[in-house]
């Protein structure tokens, strides 16, 4: 990649030039002197539709904004262009740049780079949405922690001809844990404010598999909690107390955010939030439903003096009806995004563990993070599933480190009712497995858990084709070596009209 870009930076000056004449602004967007690379965090892609896509790159030392140019090529090589131009990147959003790309041609692959001034990015791949595809290979995976183990899980999805990633949450971890072997340090405290989030962004994209991935496929993705704070609940903070204290932080951790990851620049709305639960689609062949299950939950129930998620016995405020983990708006444009579905496969995408999960404690015990302590919610989201436009509803998510595929049932206190959706979670990207003394008893106390893995990272490779899909649960070797390669851990099949697991 290197060659190649010192090859065609003679090029792209002059391509620059000419790009920043014709825009008849050039005197005010002259070309900035460079004291560093400005595409030192490279270059990302994700939104993909049938006719274009979102790219993505943060030119950074800069104080104003600038326009850089982009071209977008057929090849990698850049001799046959599609499309050239110049896209603000803007100081008031750190120099990010996402550019919204439609009117191309479906199902092919695209080379894209930006350039500023003589420097230019890295080359990213990526591609349109084919029409009509018959088989599709995504990769799905959360929970990366820095200091926790070495991305090389996605030097194989790159591997794997991935076509697009699934990334669910704790995409960044706010903090250290302090509880084992680190192979590296943040560096820095726990972020708190805008400058704070981007310098953890930075750090993030300064690993090289991982700004590889982002170069080699589009990223889908969607935030959890350690964005921003661990076991947030909406406007509720799961460790800042102080509500005004924790909505500063979590407006800055969100607009850092936005500012790294390849999405839509509408996606970024004007109170703060961000836009995360959207559809994409494959043809006929599949529908991914993403999901935000972060921004718009009521806080945990039954909580204990702790804050934050945490082990519940016996307590009715599970159950409350008005609870919601999705918000009203968003649970009603799932059902209605369900009750229409054209789709083979409805690939419910969201952050956490869906199905029950009956701990040791108690016979009701539960963890009150994940859809658990939404009983209701839970209720409402599994009658959308049971949609009769649905063929095959499968439950995607992470969360909890540890993989588990999973039959979800009409009714999780009755073995005996009906399956209707398959779920499968896959485990930290890297970092520390779940806690044994939750997870030892789970396959004996939830008979609608077909397997677990407690012990190893990694992430889930799955190939989609009409009459199955084929999941490939891919675990690190060594999370300690910066060579490690992946094995299959266990390779389990969904097929068509036949929801779950033997
Ligand atoms: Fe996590
Ligand atoms: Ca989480």
């Amino acid at each position: 990649m290197l060659g190649r870009r010192e090859l065609f930076a003679g090029a792209i000056a002059l391509a620059a030039e000419r790009f920043l004449a014709a825009s008849g602004n050039r005197s005010s967007f002259a070309a900035p002197r460079l004291a560093t690379d400005p595409f030192a965090l490279g270059v990302a892609s994700g939104e993909p539709v049938t006719d274009g896509f979102v790219l993505w790159t943060r030119a950074v030392g800069l104080d104003r904004d600038v326009r850089l140019g982009y071209e977008i090529a057929h090849d990698e090589g850049f001799r046959a262009i599609a499309r050239t131009g110049t896209v603000t990147a803007a100081a008031a959003r750190g120099g990010a740049a996402h550019l919204e790309v439609r009117g191309l041609p479906a199902g092919r692959p695209w080379f894209y780079r930006f350039h500023l001034g003589g420097a230019v990015s890295r080359v990213g791949r990526t591609a349109t949405l084919p029409a009509n595809p018959t088989r599709l290979r995504l990769a799905l995976t959360s929970c990366q922690h820095w200091e926790h183990g070495w991305f090389s899980a996605y030097r194989d999805m790159i591997g794997e001809g991935v076509e697009a990633v699934l990334q669910v949450g704790d995409y960044i971890y706010e903090k250290s844990f302090g509880n084992g072997p680190d192979v590296r340090s943040f560096g820095s405290p726990d972020p708190v404010t805008l400058d704070d989030y981007r310098a953890r962004h930075a750090l993030y994209r300064s690993d090289a598999d991982l700004s590889a991935a982002h170069a080699a496929m589009p990223f889908i993705v969607a935030f959890d909690d350690h964005e921003v704070e661990n076991d947030y609940a909406g406007d509720q903070g799961g460790v800042t107390a102080d509500r005004a204290a924790f909505l500063r932080r979590r407006a800055a951790a969100w607009q850092a955010y936005f500012e790294h990851m390849p999405l839509r620049p509408s996606a970024l709305r004007a109170g703060g939030g961000l836009q995360l639960y959207r559809r994409f689609h494959w043809g006929r062949l599949a529908t991914v439903h993403m999901l935000d299950t972060r921004q718009y939950r009521s806080p945990q129930p039954c909580p204990s003096g702790k804050r934050g998620g945490q082990i519940v016995l016996d307590c009715d405020a599970v159950r409350d009806p008005a609870a919601t983990v999705l918000g009203k708006r968003q649970e009603a444009w799932l059902d209605r995004g369900l009750a229409r579905e054209k789709s083979i496969w409805s690939l419910v995408t969201q952050q956490t563990i869906f199905s029950r999960l009956a701990l040791p404690q108690a016979p009701d015990a539960r963890y009150s993070d994940i859809w658990d302590g939404y009983e209701a919610a839970r209720q409402r989201a599994t009658a959308s599933l049971s949609r009769p436009a649905v063929r095959n509803a499968v439950l995607l998510g992470g969360d909890v480190h540890s993989f588990w595929l999973n039959n979800i049932r009409a009714d999780f206190g009755d073995p005996a009712s009906k399956v209707i959706a398959s779920e499968v979670v896959t485990s930290c990207l890297a970092s520390r497995n779940g806690p044994a003394a939750l997870f030892d008893t789970a396959r004996a106390l939830n008979p609608h858990v077909r397997f677990l893995d407690n012990a190893h990272a990694g992430y889930v490779l799955l190939d989609i084709v009409p009459d199955r899909i084929d999941i490939d649960l891919r675990a690190v070797a060594s999370l300690a070596d910066p060579a490690a390669r992946c094995f299959s851990l266990a390779r389990r099949t969904i097929a068509d009209r036949r929801p779950g697991f033997d």
